[in-house]
Formats: C-alpha cells, sequence, structure tokens
C-alpha cells in the first residue's frame, strides 16, 4: 500500500484524471480514460478513490441515499441497503437457518450494524465484479469473518476473492441456491448471481450488478457492443417474473433516457410515473423484474423496429438482425453516456 506522504504526492493528480473519468467521461479509449481508468482498477489509487467517496457519502446522507424496502417470502428475507452515493449491498437471509449471503457489501460499516441488527450467521460474500465500490468491503469481511467464503469473477480478479466462479456455476448455502451467469462488457469478468426461490415459494432473485439496471444498463468499459449484447440476452432469457436486483439506483434518468428513444411507450411512461413518486421520498425503486425491463428498458430492446428507425438505422437492410442490433446497442450506449450530463 502507498504511504501516506506518497499518496500525498502523487495521490492529488491522480484524483484529478480519476475526477476527469467518473465527472466529465472522457471517450471511452481515449488515453486519458485508459490510463486512469488502468490507475482505478489496477492500483492502491482506486482504493484511496473508494475510500474518499464513502467519506463524501457519509456527509451527504446521514441515513443513506434511499429507503429501503425489505423483499419477505416463506422464509426468505431480501434486504437492500443502500451505500455509498446510489449503490446497493444486499442482505440475503434463509431464516429457517440464519444464513447470511451479502452481495458487493462495499462500505463494511453501514453494513455490519444490520447483520448485527439481524443476527444472521454470514458465510458467503457474492462479488458481481472489480470496480472498488462493489468490490472495496471484500478484505474487511475476509478479515472478520474467518470461514467467509468471498466468491467473484474468475476472469476479473476482485480483490479479495477467495472462490472464483464461472458461467453456470452453482452455489449452493443449506438450500439457498444460486446460480452464476459470467456476463462480460461492463468489466471483461463481470458475473451476475440468480437465487432459487422456488424452495421460499418466491420467484427467482437476479443479482446484476453493474450489468443490468432497472431501464438501464452497465457502461461498456472493457467489453464491446457485441460482447455486450450477448451477455444481456442472457438475462432477457430469464423467467418474466425474476426479481432484478440492480447495483445502483439509476432508475429514474434511465427512465428519463428510454423516453427519449421511445417518447410513446406506455409501459415507460407509467414506470417513470411511477419511480417520480418513490424518488420524492428517496424510496428504493428495486426491484424490478425482467419482464417489466423487456418493456421499457431500451438496452433489452434492440430488435425493436421502431428503435432502429429513432437511432437512423432503419436503412440498414443489407445487415443481418443481430448485426442491426449490435450497432443498436452501441449507439444507445454512445447516447446515453452523454444524456447524464444534459440533465
Ligand atoms: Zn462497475
Amino acid at each position: 500500500m502507498l504511504s501516506l506522504s506518497t499518496t500525498g504526492i502523487i495521490g492529488i493528480p491522480l484524483f484529478v484524471i480519476l475526477y476527469l473519468i467518473y465527472r466529465r467521461m472522457p471517450k471511452a479509449g481515449s488515453p486519458l480514460f485508459r490510463l486512469g481508468y488502468m490507475l482505478y482498477t489496477r492500483t492502491k489509487v482506486g482504493y484511496f478513490y473508494h475510500r474518499r467517496e464513502l467519506a463524501k457519502a457519509r456527509q451527504k446522507y446521514d441515513d443513506g441515499h434511499s429507503v429501503a424496502q425489505m423483499a419477505e417470502f416463506d422464509g426468505l428475507r431480501i434486504i437492500p441497503i443502500p451505500i455509498i452515493m446510489d449503490n446497493y449491498c444486499y442482505l440475503i437471509v434463509d431464516d429457517r437457518t440464519q444464513t447470511g449471503i451479502l452481495v458487493d457489501p462495499a462500505d463494511p460499516d453501514l453494513i455490519l450494524p444490520v447483520l448485527k441488527k439481524e443476527s444472521v450467521n454470514i458465510v458467503a460474500v457474492l462479488c458481481t465484479h472489480k470496480h472498488w465500490d462493489h468490490s472495496g468491503g471484500n478484505s474487511t469481511f475476509k478479515r472478520l469473518y474467518s470461514n467467509i467464503k468471498i466468491y467473484g469473477g474468475a476472469v476479473d480478479r476482485a480483490q479479495a476473492v477467495t472462490h472464483p466462479v464461472a458461467d453456470g456455476d452453482v452455489l449452493d448455502f443449506s438450500g439457498l441456491k444460486f446460480t452464476v451467469n459470467f456476463t462480460p462488457g461492463h468489466t471483461v469478468g463481470h458475473v451476475v448471481y440468480t437465487l432459487n426461490g422456488a424452495p421460499f415459494n418466491a420467484p427467482d432473485s437476479l443479482f446484476s450488478g453493474d450489468h443490468l439496471f432497472l431501464a438501464g444498463c452497465g457502461r461498456m468499459f472493457e467489453g464491446s457492443s457485441t460482447t455486450m449484447l450477448r451477455s444481456l440476452d442472457v438475462l432477457c432469457a430469464m423467467k418474466d417474473d425474476t426479481l432484478v436486483w440492480p447495483g445502483h439506483e439509476y432508475a429514474k434518468d434511465n427512465l428519463e433516457f428510454c423516453l427519449t428513444i421511445e417518447p410513446n411507450n406506455d409501459a415507460t411512461m407509467a414506470k417513470k410515473a411511477w419511480v417520480t413518486e418513490q424518488r420524492k421520498n428517496r424510496i428504493s425503486t428495486c426491484p424490478s423484474t425482467i419482464g417489466e425491463e423487456r418493456r421499457y428498458n431500451v438496452f433489452l430492446r434492440t430488435g425493436e423496429s421502431s428503435i432502429w428507425e429513432t437511432l437512423g438505422l432503419d436503412n440498414d437492410t443489407e445487415s443481418e438482425r443481430d448485426t442491426i442490433r449490435v450497432k443498436a446497442l452501441s449507439l444507445l450506449r454512445q447516447r446515453k453516456d452523454k444524456f447524464k450530463y444534459k440533465l
């Protein structure tokens, strides 16, 4: 780890670079972007940046960025824990065994009191990807719980992972059974976890990290549109009633963007009205369902000819359907990256 004095000397310019990347978003692939992104993901500078973000969030929110709502089924509880500026960690509790699983617990100081209150036995952390706002708590949990298993994508190599996972792996924690899907695009090794709800008379629950959000998808930091589309299609094929628990509270901005692409989509308008009401009181908007997402999430609707028309792809009749879908996804992502800064 860098010493404090070293951090002082080199930290400020590096933080400036990271600030430019995450607030100004230089074009992905530009030299500045590549440099800052490398520092964030591969060096301790990323950790210091993460710690700064935690401190900023504490100053801004006394009690979390959102009011979380627990989902309760027969012997199963899923508790979203709002952390940092707009992230969600999830605590999944099997009430029959008091077994607990954490997804992306990046701010242990906020999560540990919840664990104490619920008196659960935490046996595992499921990490979706290497970015610090998702993996930044892994080391702490590994240190505090001697028998804990930290799962994460084998390709991403997130910090402190003890059990690398790959596509199709099934993780069984005394009846809490998760299937791993490899979903590269946001990072090269991003994975998502789907909890089998059947033993609890519940729908399945997808913990989608930064791959899929309510009405959005993650930025393609480390993957092409072709890769991202393939990964999104994996989720799109899931059952309609699958609950979607995303890594961030981005619903309002995402739906506003979707309306710029499909201004007359009734499902988008209805969801936007509901989300706006929820957010007036900072109430969490998760979960949605895969069935809902297919109706309004433009990143899952790249096969719609009306969207091709909006994007100027309607004359591209020579291309294969999947080729047009890749182009559509690429254009949608470019527009979304710019849209955020017009709000
Ligand atoms: Zn991320």
